[in-house]
C-alpha cells in the first residue's frame, strides 16, 4: 500500500499517518519526491486493507491510497511513481543525461585498466568497468586478478577521476569490493544467488544488477527487490541479452522491448548491455544507438585498448577507435530522444 500526501503536507500530517501505520504493528517507508509518499512495504493481512485504507485516506494531508497489485513492490512504479536518481558523486543514473560505463571485461594489468579509463573517459564515459573476479563458463579460462585486480580498479580510479564498477560473485566478497569500487554488479548468472542479493542490500552500496540470461521480467523485478527490501534503494537494472534461439550470428538476444516494459513497472534506471547482449563488436554500436532510443538510463560497453589481445570476450570489445565513433553516434540518438549525452572531443 501507498500513502501520496498533497503537495506540502505538514511533518505533522505525514507522522499522523505513520502513526495509524505503526498502530497496526506495520512499517512505514517515507519516499520523498516531488509530493512525499509513504509506503508499507510488508504484507498486509488481507481483512486489514480495506479498513487501513479507510482510515488513512481521511486522515489530513492524503491525497489519495493504492494498494500495490504486483508481487514485487519496493520496486515497482505503483509503490514510488517517481523515477529513482540514483547518485554516484556528480554521476547521475535516472535523470536527463544517459551514463555510458565502458572498459574491458576483465582486468588484466595496471597498464592494460589505466590505458582503458583513459580511453574511455576521453570519449565521454563516466564509469570504469572491468572485472576482478570473474565468471567463466569453463573452470580453465581466465579467472580475473580477484585482489589485485580490485587495487589496480581503485587506483586507476583515483588517477584518472572516474567511477568504477566491479562484478561480486559470492555474499563474502561484498565488504572487499564494496570498498574497492562505486558501483557493485551482480552477474547475470548470479540473479538469484539470494544470499548474495541479501548482503549487498545490506551494503547499502549502489548495485547494477543484470537480467539473468532465462529469467522472466517478474523474476528480475523479484530478484531488484530483494536488494531494495534488505535497505538498497541505489539499484540500477541491466538488460544483457537472453538466451538466442540462434547463436549463428550473436551470443545472446539482446531483448530492448524490456527497457520500455521495466521503465513502465519500475521507477529504477535501466542499462543496457549491448556488448554481452550480442557478444559481436561489430554490432555494438548499433545496438547501443537502439538502446537510447528505447528509453535506457545508460550503457554498459566492453572496450580494450587491444581487443585482439583481450583475455575475455575479446569478440565483443570495441577498440577505441571504434568506442570513440559510437559515442558520436550515441549523441544525435540521445538527442532526438529527448536526452543528453555529450561525446568528450578527443584532442582540441
Ligand atoms: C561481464 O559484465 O563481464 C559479465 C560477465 O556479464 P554477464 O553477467 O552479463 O554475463
Ligand atoms: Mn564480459
Amino acid at each position: 500500500m501507498v500513502v501520496v500526501m498533497r503537495p506540502g503536507a505538514s511533518l505533522e500530517e505525514i507522522e499522523g499517518v505513520c502513526e495509524v501505520i505503526h498502530r497496526h504493528e506495520l512499517e512505514s517507508l517515507l519516499m520523498p519526491g516531488s509530493v512525499m509518499a509513504i509506503g508499507i512495504p510488508s504484507a498486509i493481512p488481507t481483512d486489514l486493507r480495506d479498513p487501513l485504507e479507510q482510515r488513512i485516506q481521511i486522515l489530513p494531508g492524503v491525497s489519495k491510497v493504492t494498494q500495490v497489485s504486483r508481487s514485487y513492490k519496493l520496486a515497482s512504479r505503483e509503490f514510488r511513481p517517481d523515477s529513482t536518481i540514483v547518485e554516484i558523486g556528480d554521476v547521475r543514473f535516472g535523470g536527463p543525461e544517459v551514463v555510458v560505463m565502458a572498459g574491458p571485461c576483465s582486468i588484466e594489468s595496471y597498464d592494460q585498466l589505466k590505458r582503458s579509463a583513459q580511453i574511455v573517459k576521453a570519449s565521454g564515459a563516466t564509469v570504469l568497468r572491468g572485472g576482478a573476479f570473474k565468471p567463466r563458463t569453463s573452470p580453465y579460462a581466465f579467472q580475473g586478478l580477484a585482489d589485485e585486480g580490485l587495487r589496480i580498479m581503485k587506483r586507476v580510479g583515483h588517477e584518472v577521476g572516474i567511477k568504477t564498477i566491479s562484478e561480486v560473485m559470492s555474499p563474502d566478497m561484498v565488504g572487499l569490493v564494496a570498498d574497492h569500487v562505486d558501483i557493485l554488479q551482480i552477474g547475470a548468472r548470479s540473479m538469484q544467488n539470494f544470499p548474495l542479493l541479501i548482503e549487498a542490500g545490506k551494503s547499502r552500496h549502489p548495485v547494477m544488477l543484470k537480467r539473468g540470461p532465462s529469467a522472466t521480467i517478474d523474476e528480475f523485478m523479484l530478484a531488484a527487490e530483494y536488494l531494495l527490501a534488505h535497505g538498497n534503494s541505489k539499484v540500477l537494472l541491466c538488460e544483457r541479452g537472453v538466451h538466442p534461439l540462434d547463436r549463428t550470428y550473436t551470443r545472446n538476444t539482446l531483448d530492448l522491448s524490456a527497457v520500455p516494459v521495466l521503465k513502465e513497472i519500475s521507477h529504477l534506471p535501466v542499462i543496457v548491455d549491448p556488448s554481452h547482449g550480442v557478444g559481436v563488436a561489430k554490432y555494438v554500436p548499433t545496438m547501443a544507438c537502439a538502446a537510447i532510443a528505447s528509453g535506457a538510463d545508460g550503457l554498459m560497453v566492453e572496450v580494450h585498448p587491444n581487443p585482439r589481445e583481450a583475455l575475455s570476450d575479446a569478440a565483443q570489445a570495441l577498440s577505441p577507435e571504434a568506442f570513440e565513433s559510437m559515442m558520436q553516434k550515441l549523441a544525435v540518438f540521445a538527442e532526438v530522444s529527448g536526452r543528453l549525452c555529450t561525446p568528450k572531443r578527443v584532442g582540441p
